[in-house]
């Protein structure tokens, strides 16, 4: 019997190779997620943006650095950690004659959720993490308000015995000043709470 990682890397390869959508049409890289297969935490964004395109890689633009050092003041280790995205290729429109990221539509969403849907099969994950508004809404119900509901305990989900929305990093790097450094606060508690439980 395959062992978990034997899982994620046949799986893996199989969403490289992906063209069940228009973004496969526009993609640089299927960024398919990384991290332990073995994880008790799975964090999972929206798509991937532009550095994540060119890298293959998810969170590792500003937002990502960001979300990696708050990780850090909150006592997670980001190679402990299993980090991916609902849709695997970024979704993008042109906007002035440059590609601008834009939410993954409908259609995109429904062909895509089946790779993070075995993901989560594989990794089993004690705590699933929703980063920002529209992951929380597609994973722990519609019209999540991250105003109201953020770091709040979902328990007995379809993919994890908890879960919990934090902000995203990228939501945060919007603010400025004050704000800024309260959302990041923010960040950083919501994801201690999510240490806490481990
Ligand atoms: S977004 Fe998902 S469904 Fe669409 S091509 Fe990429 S991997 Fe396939």
């Amino acid at each position: 019997m395959a062992s978990p990682a034997e899982e994620m890397e046949a799986l893996r390869q199989q969403a490289f190779n992906c063209t069940d959508c228009d973004l496969a049409c526009t993609r640089r890289h299927v960024v398919f997620g990384e991290g332990n297969p073995y994880a008790e935490v799975v964090l999972v964004g929206e798509g991937p943006g532009e550095w994540e395109d060119r890298t293959g890689r998810p969170f590792v633009g500003r937002a990502g650095k960001l979300l990696d050092a708050a990780l850090k003041e909150a006592g997670l280790r980001r190679e402990e950690l299993y980090i991916t995205n609902i849709v695997k290729c970024r979704a993008t429109s042109e906007v002035g004659g440059r590609l601008r990221n834009r939410p993954p539509r409908v259609s995109e969403v429904r062909a895509c959720r089946k790779w993070l849907e075995a993901q989560l099969r594989i990794i089993h994950p004690e705590v699933l993490v929703c980063i920002g508004g529209p992951a929380a809404s597609l994973l722990l119900h519609k019209g999540f308000k991250m105003t109201d509901e953020r770091g709040k305990w979902f328990p007995d989900t379809p993919y994890a015995p908890l879960a919990m929305a934090v902000l995203h990093p990228a939501y945060v790097l919007r603010q400025d000043g004050e704000d800024f450094l309260r959302a990041r606060e923010l960040l950083i508690e919501d994801l201690r709470k999510v240490r806490e439980r481990l």
